[in-house]
């Protein structure tokens, strides 16, 4: 009868043994996950900054620059012109219709 009690004395020690093991490990996985999600948080917090101020850098450079680089020359090429009095296509370099010879206005 003693046996048995210290058998099953044995076997509870195992059993919260295991139970302890089982425990640590899920606490040391659910630390391991929780500094794997900071990391990915850390990662994904410090891409948004960047895609943020690439953004940032790149909207303040564009709206001057844009104009400069894409509406000045549009404004010079306007476009195929033509004569105000008889509607033939004009040469840029014309400075008279070639088909009324009309002044062009510029
Ligand atoms: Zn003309």
């Amino acid at each position: 009868m003693i046996r048995l009690l210290d058998i099953f004395d044995e076997l509870d020690k195992h059993y919260q043994q295991a139970q302890n093991n089982y425990n640590s490990s899920v606490r040391a996985m659910t630390i391991s996950s929780v500094i794997f999600a900071i990391i990915f948080v850390v990662i994904i917090i410090s891409g948004i900054v960047a895609f943020i101020r690439y953004n940032k850098r790149h909207k303040s450079i564009s709206p001057s620059k844009l104009n400069e680089i894409f509406e000045e020359p549009e404004q010079k090429e306007e476009g195929p012109e033509f004569c105000e009095y008889c509607g033939a296509m004009l040469e840029k370099t014309d400075k008279v219709c070639p088909r009324c010879g009309a002044n062009i206005k510029r």
